[in-house]
């Protein structure tokens, strides 16, 4: 089986367990509504999910990478609302977007993990360096008095 094969059945797999978790939760609330059991069990089936979702996300970048150039991913060490960047709010250990309408959350505390982003520019600094980052980081470095420029195809 190819590695994208693979990732979409890992995909399909982790789908299916945060369903059991579900179930499992649902079933404890049921047999113990004042019990603390089954308390954690939502977050770790959106855990779940969220894993779900990386996988997909590695699944679809495989085979980009495989059909066209290899790709760039985001050098910088934290997150950052992809499509609008450094506009995340954490609310416990849910983060979402603060800009109105894009809807984007994560299940985990997404800015302090380091930024795994295709990146779409690059951010070039005052001695020449050049830095790969996705289109929120682009954003930032922009609004930020930084120099980018979009990555060409060779
Ligand atoms: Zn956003
Ligand atoms: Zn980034």
């Amino acid at each position: 089986m190819s590695a994208p094969a693979v990732l979409h059945e890992l995909v399909a797999r982790a789908n299916d367990l945060a369903a059991v978790v579900d179930t499992v939760a649902g079933e404890l609330s049921r047999a113990d509504p004042e019990g603390r059991a089954g308390s954690r069990l939502p977050n770790a089936a959106g855990l779940i999910r969220q894993a779900a979702l990386e996988l997909a996300e590695s699944a679809a970048e495989l085979t980009r990478a495989t059909q066209h150039r290899p790709v760039t991913f985001c050098r910088m060490g934290w997150g950052v609302c992809p499509e609008h960047g450094s506009t995340l709010i954490a609310m416990g250990t849910v983060t979402r977007c603060a800009v109105f309408g894009c809807g984007r959350t994560w299940e985990y505390k997404r800015e302090v993990v380091p930024c795994a982003e295709l990146a779409t520019h690059r951010v070039v600094d005052a001695d020449g360096g050049q830095t790969p980052v996705c289109g929120g980081h682009a954003a930032y470095a922009c609004d930020s008095g930084g120099y980018v420029e979009p990555l060409t195809p060779p």
